[in-house]
């Protein structure tokens, strides 16, 4: 039987601070840009507050001795810290926990600060720091667009950043992007596209604008005044992505995510297939599978760090453990959580795993279900599995929105 310690781990560090806000995004992240134009972050504390976090984790039984296997980087705009502070975090990770050989080491930058305040040097400083993976939010190539979403770089700041990320010798990177903002066209859209595959990233994840509450669109569009894409519009952008990226040998392996041949973010697929992860930072989630002497029906647990990086900071600087919400799952709901995640792959749901997990055939739990999903060409089952058909990935929130009225959970 393998214990915890044989099992390594992925950890997700939040950087909180965004030059600006963009008016789309509800990520936990704070404009660091003042009236006066001066830019203010409490760099050096937020990573103290960081490496004592670390020691509080590294000295709990469930974390002990286990080696890390991915690290994500994530905010905000991770890429406005010096590479000094990243090379710190970094070191001190590996000095409490141990890195696995082949450590995926993501960074998510903005070619906004790439350009501007970060250039080749940084992105070199990231690189020697150990960062070997870089995600960028591009979003798009237009200008127009960009000015829409907020965005602070141009078009050819994107382009220009993604040279400079080369140079660096970043040969891993991604290029995020966004479709379905009003109006646009699908030529826009297929122009955003292919600019992106002439830069040759090893991976592209492509996401549908949506408007949350809390955010200035979801203000502007409560009020009306936000002009919004047709959903046959966003239906149609998603099914051109498809198209022309699995065209340049992008593969498929979640909604949104497209690869290169092995080029998966290993960090994400860590979060679906259950991987443990420790969340460091503020707002930050972690997740802990029980161990075998757990309560009964208790299958893991999850926790949130406090959201604000001010409160954050205080918390984590005296006690180490800044975490606030946390929450038992059982037996049922990682079931339904299962279900929903592996179907958002490609992959599908593998028959036998189900079985083997949940001691039941899901094929006789949502018999109905999918009967009905298979009628109408959304799903497609054999013997092995069960995924989403190039229409049901449209459609994706109607087909889990079934399986989840059928859920007898
Ligand atoms: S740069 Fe990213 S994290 Fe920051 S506000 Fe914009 S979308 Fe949000």
């Amino acid at each position: 039987m393998s214990s915890r310690a044989d099992n390594p781990i992925s950890v997700y560090v939040h950087i909180p601070y965004c030059v600006t806000k963009c008016p789309y995004c509800d990520f936990n992240s704070y404009a660091i840009s003042t009236q006066s134009g001066q830019q203010e972050m409490p760099e050096a504390e937020y990573i103290d507050a960081l490496l004592s976090e670390i020691t509080f984790r590294a000295n709990e039984e469930e974390w002990q001795d286990r080696s890390i296997s991915t690290i994500f980087f994530g905010g905000g705009t991770p890429s406005l810290f010096k590479p000094s502070s990243i090379a710190r975090i970094l070191d001190f990770l590996q000095s409490k926990f141990g890195f696995m050989p082949e450590i995926e080491t993501t960074l998510e930058a903005n070619p906004g600060t790439i350009q501007e305040q970060l250039g080749l040097d940084s992105l070199k400083g990231f690189r020697t720091a150990g960062v070997n993976r870089i995600s960028m939010g591009v979003q798009s190539f237009r200008t127009q667009k960009l000015k829409f979403l907020g965005r602070l770089h141009s078009a050819e700041d994107a382009e220009r950043a993604v040279q400079n990320v080369r140079a660096a010798g970043f040969e891993n990177f991604n290029l995020d992007l966004i479709f379905g903002v009003a109006d646009e066209t699908v030529e826009e859209w297929f122009h955003d596209l292919s600019k992106a595959i002439d830069l040759n990233p090893l991976h592209i994840s492509a996401y549908g604008l949506t408007i949350e509450s809390g955010t200035e669109f979801g203000r502007r569009a409560k009020k009306g005044t936000l002009p919004l894409a047709e959903e046959s519009l966003q239906a149609e952008l998603q099914l051109l992505t498809a198209e022309c990226l699995q065209k340049a040998t992008y593969k498929r392996y979640e909604i949104s995510n497209f690869a290169k041949a092995n080029a998966q973010c290993r960090h994400n697929l860590a979060y679906w297939q259950g991987v443990d992860y420790l969340g460091l930072g503020a707002g930050a989630h972690s997740y802990l599978a029980a161990s075998t002497s757990a309560p009964n029906q208790e299958v893991g647990h999850r926790w949130s760090n406090i959201p604000k990086p001010e409160h954050y900071i205080e918390r984590a600087s005296k006690q180490g453990d800044a975490s606030q919400r946390k929450e038992s799952i059982d037996l049922s709901q990682s079931e339904l959580e299962f279900f929903f995640t592996r179907l958002r792959m490609s992959s599908g749901i593998s028959t036998k795993e189900y079985l083997e997990l949940f001691n039941r055939s899901f094929e006789t739990t949502y018999f109905d279900a999918i009967k009905k999903l298979k009628l109408e060409g959304l799903i497609e089952n054999d013997q092995a599995l069960l995924r989403l058909t190039s229409q049901g990935f449209i459609f994706a929130d109607y087909v889990l929105a079934e399986f989840a009225k059928a859920s007898s959970l």
